[in-house]
């Protein structure tokens, strides 16, 4: 595997690369991210991973200074994995001027993530269109565990017109349910325990709804009351349809096989995010 920190030498060895299949990250990498990889391979000739961590996905009271920081780690799991290229710039290198271009999200980028973490989906939607241009993949893959996140940047390269086909890559859990992620690195032994319960509330909701329920707003609302009768501070618990991420219809008119039961809630100082799938099914609406 070849590690390249400039944009030029990465479009150099790219040049006669054959189909390109991109997985950005942003480091400390885990079992989500490297079946990621595992996608990317049966997609392209050639796997190109990133790792670089976005200072403006961050907002001032976040943790880009304390997120976890693997290179050495990371590198070695991404050489055992057969990626044949880890992009991994300086931020001299993909900010060498102030970025003061930015690309405007849609209005559902204010929405769920977006409006706990004010300006995440600028920063997201800037680095990854950075990021394609840079890499010019012919595919790219994104985790189904960040829904939100995949769902703009698909509407982005759409509306852009930009020639990658984007594939959604399903969530890996630790056997409790909990979905991987690098924050779960802070949680304390206690909170560890503790932090599947976002994934079973999110489950429960989803099974209720395939069962027929479609009071969505008394679903969401015993969902943060009972995360919060647990200590954790809720931010969302949200029943969506899958497409364009809209609210549902409050006489269940959305069908079931649609909707998307979303969270996000923090537990000591981790927030963590996840969702499901009223009926689970491969790929994404
Ligand atoms: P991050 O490093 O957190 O920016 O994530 C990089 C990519 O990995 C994103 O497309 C995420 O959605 C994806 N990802 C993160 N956690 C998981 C997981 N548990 N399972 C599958 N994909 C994941």
């Amino acid at each position: 595997m070849e590690v390249i920190q400039s944009v030029e030498t990465l479009r150099e060895r790219l040049e006669r690369a054959g189909r390109v299949a991109f997985v950005p990250t942003m480091g400390n990498l885990h079992e989500g991210h490297l079946s990621l990889m595992r996608l990317a391979r049966k997609h392209g000739d050639c796997v190109v991973a990133s790792i670089f961590v976005n200072r403006l996905q961050f907002g001032p009271n976040e943790d880009f200074d304390r997120y976890p920081r693997t290179f050495e780690a990371d590198r070695e799991k991404l050489e055992r994995e057969g990626v044949d290229v880890l992009f991994a710039p300086t931020e001299q290198e993909m900010y060498a001027t102030p970025q003061v271009y930015r690309v405007q999200p849609p209005p559902v980028g204010d929405e769920l993530d977006g409006q706990f973490r004010p300006g995440f989906f600028h920063g997201v939607c800037t680095v990854v269109l950075k990021l394609f241009n840079i890499v010019q993949p012919d595919i790219a893959v994104f985790g189904k565990k960040d829904r939100q996140q995949l769902k703009i940047v698909r509407g982005m390269v759409q509306q852009f017109n930009l020639p990658i086909q984007i594939v959604p890559g399903e969530t890996v859990r630790a056997d409790d349910g909990l979905a991987l992620s690098s924050r779960n690195n802070y949680l304390t032994p206690v909170e560890r325990t503790e932090a599947p319960r976002l994934y079973r509330m999110l489950r429960e909701i989803a099974d209720a709804i395939a069962g027929g329920r479609t009071d969505y707003a008394n679903l969401e609302a015993a969902g943060r009351a009972e995360l919060a009768r647990h200590g954790w501070k809720v931010d969302y618990i949200a029943v969506r349809n899958g497409i364009g991420l809209r609210i549902p219809h409050p006489e269940g008119f959305d069908h079931p096989n649609l909707l998307i039961v979303l969270g996000a809630a923090t537990l000591g100082a981790t927030r963590l995010i996840d969702n499901v799938d009223v009926t689970p099914k491969d790929g994404e609406d």
